[in-house]
């Protein structure tokens, strides 16, 4: 590629399940600039793109990228890297054995990628001890799919979502986490009104937007409320018996254990919180409406009887025969962009590949396929076990890739110690300072989005090609590279002679294919059509759903329209659900429940989101949402400080005060990490309790307290150079474009600000000027630095969180020059440029502020969502901040 060229490439999103294409056009590679736009003719998306994937071309240079392999913190060669990875992990199985040493992988990873690792590891290695970031995410769904279909499959399609004439969103606040589902379904809405929608969450989220019915049920009880449907559809004689008699076993014990623990309205309603008109609704609506489609996501899984939950919604779509056909079926969204691809490559610990388990003649087929004498026998290590086992020594050598589990994971702290004493912890990724990073004896440069080349899977089953647009930045390479490279540094010479990308997907392929006939369809994931594409056909594939059947041409858009399961006898399963409630429970000491989730403009830890300025204006800090009723007990007003704590750890966060939260409840973003944060994790409060199927962790309930955080002084610092804040009670760093904001609280008086200020902002190169403005008595402090007559820093303390507006402000680091009317309003802490004030953002696609909008509407006096988009382009991309564009409109 010459340095000026422009190519349209289609990829796919780095981010979220719904996996939307991508057209990346490459203006400079040199300087790696890229256009990105939604791929007009992809089936996910149709052209859509959220905040997330509008900025993913701010995410692709080099800030801190990691460019070179190290080993104990020295740059080396690959050569020499890789030959330490082996050795290491050969001496610990030499000593310990296969089970002593492990990988943890990531929904980020690319299918090739997971599919090499599996293979070393379960086949070669001989321990299945590879577990995944996904297992956070949906591996409660896939116990459900596979207890009830006999494999895991996701029926449906996302088309149903649009001719469904009733979408239940239960556990999914899908307006935030996958915006442009979100989408399909409101346009859907919007040409046939009499759609309707039902959110279920204990939040009322953005997404309740749609909704004609809005449940806030009690955290935890899904599975009373679809029980007592499944119970209710019975009592009234709504059961497709023909269908059950035909297609499924198990309704008898089901429907008893239904009406044993949700048998009535009162009952369900009792159990859940919910008023009773609101429990018949949701029934009534269901029990009348034949395209019903249940979505779900992490609301469901992340519990400790999430499996059970997916059973019991699965069940009331079997029972009545509405799965396999348009616009009807449960369904699954998963979270991350190849959590799916994952799981068709075995990337859970309890999988084999391509669907298959740890049933003797799947093992043997595997074997035999992979030419692999030494093949796994069972079920490795899930996620929060795998890290225990590292933490009490079990485990010897881990090799984590592109996750941050020191962040992510439940009792995260005693996952950082568990790194901090194993002796070899090796981390792939192409970000260079993670939170698990730090813990890492080698690191190993991985190929960012926009470099990587092969396939994912998103929610619908649709598996799409990601291309690479750059050449590698420093030494990255492909983690499957690595992996093979290790593998034949182990002894492994024949199994990781792969060349290409290409020749790792047409193996996979292949497996998937193998005594796995059309004819007799004995697993759901068969894509052997494509077993022997070419290296070109692999480069223009075109999206597809699996499976893709030997001969066939198209995918398989839909399952189950013949009622043929993938069990033994063809039937799918309808449970008994005994439905339970979160573990740990409530106390007088931590007698709130804490509750976890993403944002709208965020993707887990913030390693790549966190780098584009557009997407940190939204929601720039970790925060509390709170009900005004619990903030007045303990004293906390709204955008002060909270401090949360349950048994396993602490953090900080801004208090978000709304009845959106229900009384007893809180809510905390996932997001934050300890190189972005003081104390702005939430991952080490978490109860590590997991459900006894799927080893899914309780992510949505964790008995905490909360107490009001006795700052003595509040801040924020701009400056464009990143800084050292390290000490200070409560800090968070924010990437602009032109500057790194702080924003601090410290618990400690400063002596002399002046003093701290000037070493903190101050270079000393030539031509520095200091500008400050004290008043001691009021508490309050601001300084200013410029180099050649350009603001180089700024800095405002007062004794509360009642500080100046920072858009303002960040717009004078666009200036080459500021006047002196500048200068005087910069530490008059004053905005003399009301234009410049544009406030927090809330369209990030067209960073547009709250403060435009407002004063738009009042000036230009709009009156509707479409009126503030035809002036300020806000809310007509992605749409994800129409609800708050139409809760500005309403305040007006
Ligand atoms: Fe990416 Fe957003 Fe599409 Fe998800 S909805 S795949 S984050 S563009």
């Amino acid at each position: 590629m010459s340095a000026q060229c422009a190519s349209n490439i289609h990829t796919t999103c780095a981010y979220c399940g719904v996996g939307c294409g991508i057209t990346a056009e490459v203006v400079d590679v040199d300087t790696r600039q890229v256009k990105i736009k939604g791929q007009s003719d992809h089936p996910a998306n149709f052209g859509r793109l959220c905040s997330k994937g509008t900025a993913l071309a701010e995410t692709l240079g080099a800030e801190n990228r990691l460019l070179h392999p190290l080993v104990d913190g020295q740059q080396v060669s690959w050569e020499s890297a890789l030959d330490q990875v082996a050795q290491r992990f050969m001496a610990v199985i030499d000593e310990h054995g296969p089970d002593a040493v492990a990988f943890y992988l990531s929904g980020q990873l690319l299918t090739e990628d997971y599919y090499v690792a599996n293979k070393l590891m379960k086949g070669f290695i001989g321990t299945a001890n590879v577990d995944t970031n996904s297992r956070l995410c949906m591996s409660s769904s896939v116990v459900g799919h596979k207890r009830a279909f006999g494999t895991d499959t996701v029926p449906g399609n996302y088309e149903d979502l649009e001719q469904a004439d009733l979408v239940i969103l239960t556990g999914s606040n899908t307006a935030w986490c996958h915006p442009i589902v979100f989408q399909r379904i409101k346009a859907a809405k919007k040409l046939r009104p009499e759609m309707k929608v039902v959110v279920i969450d204990p939040r009322r989220t953005a997404t309740c937007e749609i909704a004609d019915l809005y449940l806030p049920v009690k955290p935890g009880t899904d599975a009373f409320l679809f029980n007592g449907l499944l119970s209710y559809l019975s009592r009234l004689g709504s059961i497709d018996y023909e269908y059950l008699e035909r297609h499924t076993e198990g309704f008898g014990s089901a429907i008893k254990a239904a009406n044993e623990t949700a048998g009535d309205i009162v009952t369900v309603a009792l159990k859940c919180g919910l008023k009773e008109a609101e429990v018949a609704t949701l029934f009534d609506w269901f029990r009348r409406t034949e395209k019903s489609v249940s979505v779900y996501s992490q609301g469901i899984n992340q519990s400790s009887s999430g499996s059970d939950k997916v059973n019991a919604i699965i069940n009331c779509h079997l029972a009545t025969g509405r799965i396999g056909k348009p616009g009807m079926g449960p369904f699954s969204l998963t979270g991350q962009p190849n959590a799916m691809g994952g799981r068709e490559v075995g990337g859970l610990a309890n999988q084999l590949a391509a669907h298959m388990d740890f049933e003797p003649e799947d093992i043997e087929r595997v074997s035999r396929f992979w030419n692999a004498p030494n093949i796994a026998q069972k079920a490795g290590l899930k996620a929060v076990d795998l890290f225990e086992a590292v933490a009490e020594g079990r485990i010897k050598a881990v090799w984590i890739m592109g996750t941050n589990p020191a962040v992510s994971l439940p009792n995260a702290n005693r996952v950082a110690q568990a790194l901090s004493r194993c002796a070899t912890v090796i981390v792939s990724d192409c970000i260079h300072h993670t939170d698990t990073a730090e813990y890492a004896n080698i690191l190993l440069p991985a190929l960012g989005w926009g470099e990587k080349d092969g396939t994912v899977t998103n929610s619908e089953r649709r598996i799409s090609r990601q291309r690479a647009l750059l050449p590698p930045m420093g030494e990255a390479r492909p983690d499957w590279w690595a992996l093979c490279e290790v593998g034949r540094r182990m002894g492994y010479k024949e199994g990781f002679n792969f060349q290409s990308s290409h020749e790792i997907f047409i193996e996979h392929a292949a497996l998937s294919g193998f005594e796995n006939s059309p004819d007799d369809r004995l697993r759901d994931f068969n894509i052997a059509a494509l077993s022997d594409i070419s290296p070109q056909q692999y480069d223009q594939l075109q999206p597809f759903q699996w499976p893709l059947y030997k001969q066939e041409t198209t995918g398989t858009s839909r399952l189950f329209a013949d009622g043929q399961y993938f069990t033994s006898n063809r039937k799918a399963r309808l449970l008994p659900i005994i439905p339970s409630l979160p573990k740990g429970e409530l106390s007088e000491e931590y007698p709130l429940s804490l509750n976890t989730g993403r944002i709208r403009d965020q993707w887990h830890t913030m390693t790549r989101t966190g780098l584009a300025p557009q997407l940190n204006q939204h929601i720039a800090e970790p925060f509390c949402e709170i009900h005004p009723d619990d903030a007045a007990a303990i004293n906390v007003e709204q955008d002060s400080l909270i401090r949360i704590s349950s048994s396993y750890g602490k953090m900080l966060a801004r208090a978000q005060i709304t009845d959106t939260q229900q009384p007893g409840q809180l809510f905390v973003p996932m997001h934050w990490t300890g190189q972005l944060s003081s104390a702005g994790r939430m991952g080490p409060l978490i109860n590590p309790v997991t459900d006894p199927f799927s080893g899914q962790p309780e992510s949505k309930h964790t008995p905490v307290k909360a107490e009001a955080f006795a700052a003595n002084w509040h801040g924020f610092v701009f400056s464009r150079k990143p800084l050292e804040v390290e000490g200070i009670a409560y800090w968070v760093k924010i990437r602009g474009r032109q500057f790194y904001r702080y924003e601090l609280a410290g618990d400690a008086a400063i002596e002399n600000f002046s003093h701290w200020s000037r070493k903190l902002l101050l270079s000393g190169v030539p031509h520095e000027e200091w500008q400050e403005y004290s008043d001691p008595s009021a508490g309050k402090y601001r300084a200013a630095a410029f180099v050649d007559g350009k603001l180089t820093g700024c800095l405002f303390i007062a004794p509360d969180s009642q500080l100046p507006e920072r858009s303002w402000l960040a717009s004078m680091f666009d200036a080459e020059n500021l006047t002196d009317k500048d200068r005087l309003s910069l530490l008059a802490g004053i905005p003399m440029n009301q234009a410049a004030n544009t406030g927090k953002t809330v369209c990030a696609c067209f960073g547009v502020g709250e403060n435009t909008i407002r004063n738009t509407i009042q000036q230009q006096q709009l009156n509707s969502v479409e009126a503030i988009g035809k002036c300020l382009n806000a809310g007509t991309n992605c749409g994800s901040c129409i609800p708050e564009l139409q809760a500005l409109l309403d305040a007006q």
